[in-house]
């Protein structure tokens, strides 16, 4: 059993019997189910899948950063951030807030946060992520020769950018210890990094970068809806949309998802999917997962003069940039806490700005027509957690930052799970 969750067994309630059971039920159609959904009928199970949008992917994986960074596993927690945590909250980074600093789900979230944040339990999260970010990209690659589905999907590299000696030594320390483990990662020197790519010429006062060269991008979007339409023609997946699941129904031989309409779709295992949305579900369940919201922002303008080949990571103004169908999608802003889905124009301003500062000709940043928002499901580790526990409820949530980099390994994970095998 994981033990980040912690499961009350008086709550498992009895329901209807198998009938016309699927053998597996999937619970949210973002990125990571429907990654599951394919794990799930690979392997030979019927699967159902349901979601309360009219299609897939229109929660956080919607326009995401796009960026398939298989070998950033990084974890958020580190001794350098527990640093600059009170200035952070007292607002000093136009992109950073922590909501509902009194509430009490953050409290216990951030004391958890706090015991994953020490130099032993980073570079213990970020391998376990490098782990499986690793089996994510083998997993992509294997759909793509069996499905060549089309998603603007690109083999880039990623250059994390450094404009802090001090900085960039930390990082040249994680990435040997990642190196270790299978990152195909180097450290460049501001020259290197602009023989590569060019556009960096234009990036005031780089001492250096982290470059990933096997990092991918691709639009999370249409991966899915691609993905669904295999699944449905293929593997005769059974897809439900504009079914909000309320509650589940166990009983000894199947389970029974209950939507508010009183919609019911009957498997033998449950799949629980739904992103943040999971820990209230699963607290219904009588299921506690440790996930907290951060909110972030994105927006998609017209390639700029000198729009970035390799996808960037700004790692001082924490923002991504990537190339997408030939435009730039940018991304960032993190709003810990914040459940509200609503783009606030002096937020979307600030991300704006920023990226401006960072790249000034990577996009055309004067005709950005709106923004995104969206919310990571963040645990304190920053490690998903993949788990069974009942024997009829597999959960498979808390991807946070990096929930497109993780479906296709944590899918796998999920299926071996159902399979019998252990548990992350
Ligand atoms: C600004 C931003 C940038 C990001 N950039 C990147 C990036 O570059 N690379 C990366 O790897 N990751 C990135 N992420 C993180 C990534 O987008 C998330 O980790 C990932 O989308 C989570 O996927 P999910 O399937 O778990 O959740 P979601 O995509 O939120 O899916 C959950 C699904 O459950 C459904 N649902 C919820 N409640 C119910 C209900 N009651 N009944 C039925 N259905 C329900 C929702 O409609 C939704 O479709 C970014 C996130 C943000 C916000």
């Amino acid at each position: 059993m994981n033990s980040v969750i912690q499961v009350d067994s008086s709550a498992a309630a009895q329901g209807p019997g198998a009938g016309d059971a699927v053998d597996v039920v999937v619970a949210g159609a973002g990125v990571v189910g429907v990654a599951t959904a394919y794990a799930m009928a690979r392997r030979g199970f019927s699967v159902a899948l349901v979601d309360r949008n009219p299609g897939p992917a229109l929660g956080a994986s919607y326009a995401n950063g796009a960026q398939l960074s298989y070998a950033y596993s990084d974890a958020l927690g580190s001794p350098s951030l527990l640093k600059k945590l009170p200035s952070l909250a007292l607002g000093a980074d136009p992109l950073f807030r922590i909501k509902g600093a009194f509430d009490v789900g953050l409290v216990d979230w951030g004391l958890r946060f706090l015991a994953a944040s020490t130099s032993a339990a980073n570079a213990a999260s970020t391998l376990a992520t490098l782990e499986l970010g690793l089996e994510s990209q083998r997993a992509m690659h294997g759909l793509l020769e069996r499905h060549p589905i089309a998603f603007d999907h690109l083999a880039a590299g990623k250059m994390h950018l450094y404009f802090d000696p001090e900085a960039l030594a930390s990082a040249a320390e994680t990435v040997a210890l990642k190196r270790r483990h299978g990152a195909v990662q180097e450290v460049l020197t501001a020259a290197e990094a602009i023989a590569i790519e060019p556009a960096l010429a234009g990036s005031k006062g780089l001492v250096g970068v982290v470059y990933s060269p096997q990092d991918e991008v691709g639009d999370p979007h249409r991966f899915s809806e691609q993905l669904i339409d295999v699944l449905r023609r293929d593997y005769g997946v059974r897809t439900y949309f504009n079914l909000d699941a309320r509650n589940a129904e166990f009983a000894r031989d199947a389970v029974t998802l209950v939507g508010s309409r009183g919609d019911r779709v009957v498997g033998r295992t449950l799949v629980v999917a739904l992103g943040i949305e999971a820990k209230d579900f699963l607290a219904r369940q009588g299921v506690r997962v440790p996930l907290l919201p951060m909110k972030g922002y994105s927006f998609t303008a017209a390639a700029g003069a000198n729009a970035p080949q390799v996808s960037i990571t700004d790692t001082a103004r924490k923002l991504v940039f990537c190339q997408l169908a030939g435009k730039v999608r940018v991304a960032g802003v993190a709003e810990l806490g914040s459940r509200d889905l609503r783009v606030q124009p002096q937020r979307l301003a600030a991300l704006v700005e920023t990226a401006r500062e960072s790249l000034p000709d990577a996009a055309d940043y004067s005709g950005i027509a709106g923004g995104w928002a969206g919310l990571r499901p963040m645990t304190p580790s920053s490690v998903p957690i993949i788990a069974r526990p009942r024997e009829r409820l597999i959960v498979n949530v808390g991807h946070g930052m990096l929930g497109w980099t993780l479906a296709m390994g944590s899918a796998e994970r999920a299926a071996a799970l159902l399979l019998g095998a252990g548990e992350t």
